[in-house]
């Protein structure tokens, strides 16, 4: 599908998959749905780096045109403001599919984004999430482990969204032949992350960076495994140009409880920051780490930054966007 699909580009791309990243070649076409996002608009940079063509297509949901505003007027670069629910006419040779409200459209989003990867015989990427393993009985998770999901839970609503896409995924690829990629992220942070919609690198960077208390919810000795944006990128275009259809864990093994968290924040901002405890939501996971051998030996890919070299970078960022421009919180 992928060699064989009438993608008329004009950018030539027999065999792209077998090129090194790296090496030089002519640009591809390539569509990130979510592109103005925290993950896609890092994933922009790095593809208009290396010379690609790209069209970033959002809804600006929770994205933002302050995210890419520095591609603007660049001819390789186009923005079309678009919901994925509805169906999308584009000739391109990749699509990376990171469009995600945490709501059931993301189900028909997927679905839209695979018929158009069938249509044009584009390779398809999907950015599924750690959250497919629910709250794990196995630890840490390997991609071959079923996961352990509440249906009806509060926030079964994104996981089972994201179970049901991986479904589609493969369905469109044993079904008919298109070229897809699965990668399961986990909790990833970095700049230009969402200030407001209450993960908890981004609460704990505000709280103390205005001078409110930490806010752990339940007993905080849950844990998560936080990655460095950077390093998923790496990751989602090794996995894209690679042979692997996976699925893929990208994440970072480094093991966090919310309370240890808390701590090299305050290392890192603040030490006198306060911790001020509240109720947990149901079914939160209790621990989560990927155990990312599969992605090591098939992509040759591990992260490179550790949660105390990142996190600063990430504090800059926030620094300059709650005390410095203003106007980048707004749209
Ligand atoms: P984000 O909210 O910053 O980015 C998502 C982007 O998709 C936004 O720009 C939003 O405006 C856009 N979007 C949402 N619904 C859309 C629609 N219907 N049509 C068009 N655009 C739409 O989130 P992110 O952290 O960058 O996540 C990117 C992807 O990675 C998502 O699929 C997410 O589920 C997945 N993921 C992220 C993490 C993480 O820790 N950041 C972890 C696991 C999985
Ligand atoms: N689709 C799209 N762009 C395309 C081709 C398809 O958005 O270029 C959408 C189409 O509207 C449909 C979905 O993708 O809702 C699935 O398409 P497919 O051809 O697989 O299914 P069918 O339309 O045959 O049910
Ligand atoms: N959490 C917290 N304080 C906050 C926000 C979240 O202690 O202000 C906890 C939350 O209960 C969960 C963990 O941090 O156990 C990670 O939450 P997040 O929403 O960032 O990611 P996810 O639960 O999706 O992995």
């Amino acid at each position: 599908m992928y060699q064989n699909g009438h993608v008329a580009t004009g950018f030539g791309i027999n065999s792209v998959g077998k090129i090194p990243l790296g090496l030089k070649r002519k640009g591809l076409r390539i569509v990130v749905t979510g592109g103005a996002g925290f993950v896609g608009s890092h994933l922009v940079d790095r593809l208009m780096a290396r010379g690609d063509s790209v069209i970033v297509v959002d809804n600006f949901f929770t994205g933002r045109k302050e995210n890419l505003v520095h591609h603007f007027g660049n001819p390789r670069f186009e923005l079309i403001r678009h919901d994925v629910v509805e169906p999308l006419l584009l000739e391109v040779d990749q699509i990376y599919h990171l469009a995600c409200p945490a709501s059931p459209t993301n189900v028909v989003g997927t679905l839209n984004m695979l018929g158009l990867a069938k249509r044009i015989g584009a390779r398809f990427l999907l950015t599924s999430t750690s959250e497919v393993y629910g709250d794990p009985l196995q630890h840490p998770q390997v991609e071959t482990y079923w996961g352990n999901v509440n249906p009806i839970g509060v926030r079964s609503c994104y996981d089972e969204g994201k179970r049901t896409a991986e479904t589609l995924t493969m369905d469109y690829h044993r079904g008919a032949g298109v070229e897809v990629r699965i990668a399961r992220i986990f909790n990833t942070y970095g700049p230009r992350m969402c200030i407001d919609d209450g993960r908890v690198v981004s609460n704990f960077v505000a709280q103390a960076l205005r001078k409110e208390p930490l806010t752990v919810y339940g007993d905080g000795k849950q844990t998560r495994s936080f990655q460095f944006v950077s390093d998923l990128v790496e990751g989602l275009m090794r996995l894209m140009e690679g042979e692997h259809v996976g699925p893929f864990n990208l994440g970072n093994p480094g093991e966090f409880t919310m309370l240890e968290l808390a701590q090299v924040v305050q290392e890192t901002i603040d030490p006198n920051a306060k911790i001020e405890f509240k109720p947990n939501t149901e079914d939160d996971p209790h621990k989560r780490k990927p155990d990312i051998s599969k992605a090591k030996e098939q992509l040759g890919w591990e992260p490179k930054i550790a949660l105390r070299k990142g996190l600063p970078m990430m504090v800059s960022d926030f620094r300059q966007r709650i005390f410095g421009d203003h106007k980048q919180d707004a749209a």
